[in-house]
């Protein structure tokens, strides 16, 4: 059996206890280089096989998988964050299921929930957002037509890109063009809830000057979400009835 699972975000002890315990069991397990916690692989058992995925090919990382299913070995595929996010995962489970090899998938915390943890801040808001964007900026992977920066950004809704500080300039610009005011508050978080996170606030117009030298590994978060202004919600509020509660006074 495959079992792909979501390391989470960095610290090690933010994997899910399945995932945990799929780590310690596996007879192989082929983990996603660099932005994996290397402590994790310290739950491998003795004699387990350990392949960095950073540094093969896909046709490489499903011949690993074929030979050790074929023995009957359990495989554990270490994604980081949850793997059904920027993980391309929907290719190797169909280079499984061309085969006949069973899999199964482990969610993690992906990296944007940690972020709004290392922001102590709610993403969707009453009076401000009530929607999350999850995107990138184009890279060598190109972003469909609809679904530029730019047009993303005229809903104004809450943001968070992937895979994009390195493009910072455009990116700030894209927002700008697309609707966001310069002013609207963003967020640069790098390394969420690793040892050397860094959180820095700024706004959609300062986002490249306040990034100082932050390339990689980094989330850029934007919208109101990060202001002070919102309504509280109808769920705590006394003057209303819920399935659960009469409303007060
Ligand atoms: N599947 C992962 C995302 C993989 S794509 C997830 O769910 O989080 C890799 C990108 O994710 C990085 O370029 C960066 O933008 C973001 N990322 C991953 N881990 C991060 C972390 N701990 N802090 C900030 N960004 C992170």
């Amino acid at each position: 059996m495959i079992h792909f699972v979501g390391a989470g975000p960095g610290a090690a002890d933010l994997i899910t206890l399945r995932g945990k315990s799929l780590l310690e069991n596996a007879d192989v397990i082929i983990y996603a280089g660099s932005l994996v916690n290397p402590e994790l692989l310290n739950c491998a058992k003795r004699g387990c096989i350990v392949h960095n995925s950073a540094e093969m090919t896909l046709s490489e990382i499903l011949d690993a998988m074929r030979t050790a299913a074929s023995q009957g070995k359990s495989v554990v595929r270490l994604h980081t964050g949850d793997p059904s996010l920027y993980g391309a995962v929907r290719e190797q489970m169909d280079g499984l299921a061309e085969q006949g090899i069973p899999y199964e998938v482990c969610p993690g915390v992906s990296s944007f929930c940690a972020a709004a943890a290392s922001l102590r801040t709610e993403y969707t808001l009453p009076g401000v957002s009530q929607t999350v964007i999850l995107s990138r900026a184009a890279g060598r992977t190109a972003v469909p037509e609809r679904e530029t920066i730019r047009a993303l950004a005229a809903h104004r809704a809450t943001m968070v890109l992937f895979l994009s500080a390195g493009l910072l300039e455009t990116v700030s610009a894209d927002l700008i063009a697309g609707g966001y005011t310069p002013e609207t508050p963003a967020a640069i978080v790098y390394k969420a809830s690793w040892p050397e996170e860094k959180v820095t606030r700024c706004t959609v117009g300062t986002l490249f000057a306040e990034a100082a030298g932050i390339t990689k590994t980094a989330l850029i978060c934007v919208g109101d979400f990060l202001g002070d202004a919102y309504e509280l919600s109808r769920l705590y509020d006394a003057g209303f009835s819920t399935g659960f509660r009469e409303a007060r006074g």
